[in-house]
């Protein structure tokens, strides 16, 4: 039988953005308010699970329509699962390609990480439905502002839809922070960079390009206030509908609907790569004024100094004890240097930069300053994005070689009573990377029981199982107080862990938000049975978001045996789609002793992984990422150096310099403070 099918004409639209798919699938549908039609395809028999992103898509897409005051362009609003994908989601208009896991919600087995993690993907495509598809960057230089805006707007409209979220706070452990870590490094780049060549492309579609692109927005967007950024927004949108567009447009647009001297601004962020350090001096004067004197100068990741002599003009903020909730003092610095005053000020007040941690720069204090903010830390008095970026600039000034990680240690200990999701969330980022420093040295154990005092206090409060009705933040808190405590060597968790999945192993399911702690405890201290076990679930599970949940745990065994067969389980065969090996990888290279497996797999095999994977596959640069940045041991840095060097993978050259960079940087903490962190450690 023949049939034929008419298309609508298309709007005036760049090609990167049609899209077909062909193949058998379910759907649902629906209309938004403003009579868009609207489609979720699933895979067959899984219709179900199309509903939790068709539900927030229909308010979506009316929420962004109002927003920008600019009607969704096009006539549907069609959005499908695709099986093996390498990117997570594509925007193409009027019908956004996702992976499974970033599309599907199982009611029944999908996690609430995953559930807002979908959101944020799902809002972030809609976004890109105007910002980016009805009116497009010229080129690939500007694709920093196209994927800034939509990351910093899924936020905006998440937090809309899901209030109890608190969506903004994780906005700083997620986004901001990881850009913090990375435009740090030497071998950075600014996030408006020149484009000559097509292989050039994929490499800047990085964690620079869009947390640091949704950085910048989210401080320009608090600089001039919601309501001239929408006029200017919406100005700029209707002006070049369905045209191409620089970043220059969006900023006079901006800065006509705002007033302010915007592109003198913006231009420090945008075309010069890093960000500063802003160092504090004080000096408390008899009349209760205090004299503060800031400087400014590039942060780097190893604490070398900046040659160039880079400067921004940062929009600085202050704030005291006395209003710990508002404003004192707001300046533009746009100087190296200058000297703030601040009156009705008591000699022992803490003083903080950085009132919700917006501005992009780090923060060092004298001893002193730091040492009276440990009140505020531990009563919480500061915001939860307040509280957790002191100790990730603390953390970041430790391995730069500002101060001594006997400080950040000292320091955590005012988080004791800390019960705030998000702040765990970066305590845990934080503190995972200092722990895969230290299992380089003879007391790491030592080390495990300094990290199970710190969360002893937290764990009893939240425990095992959920309560009726409670708070979603606590529900996404318990894995990673278990994961840690687990792995710190708690032995009633693991026990209680590997009791847990042998009933999930005979039909009584573990809860899914827990479920990846579990695995993860189990798969740690398990054996070869163990890893069977993962491995038959693995095999088992008919959803995505199950497989990854497995696979993210299998490689973290101590066991080298169980590394080298996740490691073929990976790569062997057809058990895993292509888009998940590196999480699997991933995993196995967590570990001292699975770091050292997979860097001589990876060197085996590198040559049929380009082939696999292709020469130009963003992969090859998680592989290097994940697998090669947690060594910290120099000797490896020529061999790394000297591998790559031979293997002429140009995809991977900014990845393997990044990581160069890093394990250079870990050697030297070690060198320099793990003396003192072991006295510190023997005195607890
Ligand atoms: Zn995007």
């Amino acid at each position: 039988m023949e049939s034929i099918t008419k298309f609508d004409r298309t709007p005036t639209m760049s090609t990167y953005l049609v899209a077909y798919v062909v193949g058998e699938y379910d759907y649902i549908e629906t209309k938004d308010s403003n009579g868009i039609s609207m489609r979720v395809y699933t895979p067959l028999g899984k219709k179900e699970h199309g509903n939790f992103a068709l539900d927030l898509a229909s308010k979506v897409l009316p929420f962004y329509a109002e927003y920008f005051n600019i009607k969704y362009p096009i006539a549907k609003a069609d959005q499908i699962a695709i099986p093996d994908f390498a990117s997570r989601a594509m925007e193409n208009w009027g019908l956004i390609t996702y992976r499974e896991i970033a599309l599907l919600i199982d009611p029944k087995s999908s996690s609430l990480t995953v559930r807002q993690r979908n959101a944020m993907t799902i809002s972030h495509e809609l976004a890109h439905q105007w910002f980016g598809n009805l009116v497009t960057m010229d080129w690939w230089t500007d694709l920093w502002l196209n994927e800034g805006f939509a990351r910093w707007i899924q936020y905006l409209a998440v937090d809309r839809f899901y209030p109890e979220w608190d969506v903004w706070t994780q906005y700083v452990a997620d986004v901001f922070s990881q850009f913090l870590v990375l435009d740090a490094l030497k071998s950075s780049h600014p996030i408006e960079v020149p484009i000559g060549h097509p292989s050039e492309i994929d490499g800047i579609f990085d964690t620079i390009s869009y947390a640091k692109g949704s950085s910048v927005i989210r401080m320009l967007h608090d600089y001039i206030g919601d309501d001239a950024f929408r006029k200017g927004l919406h100005n700029y949108l209707k002006d070049y509908s369905y045209k191409n567009t620089v970043t220059f447009n969006l900023w006079s647009h901006l800065a006509k609907a705002s007033g302010k001297p915007l592109i003198e601004v913006m231009s420090s962020w945008t075309l010069q790569m890093g960000y500063p350090l802003v160092t504090v001096y004080e000096e408390q004067q008899s009349n209760k004024t205090r004299i503060i004197k800031l400087t400014q100068q590039r942060f780097i990741a190893d604490g070398s100094s900046d040659d160039e002599n880079l400067q921004w003009t940062i929009p600085i903020t202050i704030f005291t004890k006395s209003n710990p909730k508002s404003i004192a003092k707001e300046i533009l610095m746009d100087k190296p240097e200058i000297t703030i005053t601040l009156e009705n000020i008591s000699e022992d007040d803490w003083i903080k930069l950085n009132y919700n941690s917006i501005g992009l720069y780090r923060v060092k204090y004298e001893p002193k300053t730091l040492a009276r903010l440990n009140e505020p830390i531990a009563n919480k008095i500061l915001s939860p994005q307040d509280r957790l970026m002191i100790q990730d600039d603390v953390a970041a000034l430790c391995n730069a070689g500002h101060q001594s990680f006997v400080d950040y240690l000292k320091l955590l200990l005012s988080y004791k009573d800390e019960d705030n999701f998000t702040v765990w969330k970066s305590i845990a980022s934080t503190i995972g990377n200092l722990s895969s420093l230290l299992e380089y040295t003879d007391y790491f154990d030592q080390f495990k029981k300094y990290r199970l005092n710190l969360c002893s206090s937290i764990q009893n409060r939240i425990g095992w199982d959920a309560t009726t009705n409670e708070n979603p933040l606590v529900a996404m808190l318990r894995p990673i107080i278990l994961t840690l405590m687990g792995k710190s060597g708690d032995q009633a968790i693991i026990d209680e862990a590997k009791n847990r999945f042998q009933q999930h192993i005979n039909g009584n399911l573990i809860d899914p938000n827990i479920r990846p702690a579990v695995y993860v405890v189990v798969s740690h201290y398990g054996d070869e049975n163990t890893q069977e076990e993962l491995q038959k679930l693995y095999k088992a599970a008919d959803m995505n978001e199950e497989k990854v949940r497995l696979l993210t745990a299998m490689g973290q065994s101590l066991n080298p045996a169980s590394i080298e067969k996740t490691l073929q389980f990976v790569f062997e065969g057809d058990n895993v789609r292509m888009q998940d090996a590196y999480i699997g990888i991933a995993g196995c290279a967590s570990s001292r002793v699975g770091r050292d497996i997979v860097w001589k797999f990876l060197q085996k095999n590198w040559t049929k992984l380009v082939e696999r994977f292709g020469e130009s596959s963003v992969f090859l640069i998680y592989f290097v990422e994940s697998c090669l940045s947690n060594f910290a041991d120099e000797k490896l840095v020529s061999e790394i150096e000297s591998f790559f060097h031979s293997a002429n993978t140009s995809t991977v050259t900014l990845a393997v310099k990044q990581v160069i960079e890093t394990i250079q940087m870990r050697s030297n903490v070690l060198k320099r403070d793990s003396k003192a962190i072991e006295e510190y450690l023997s005195q607890q």
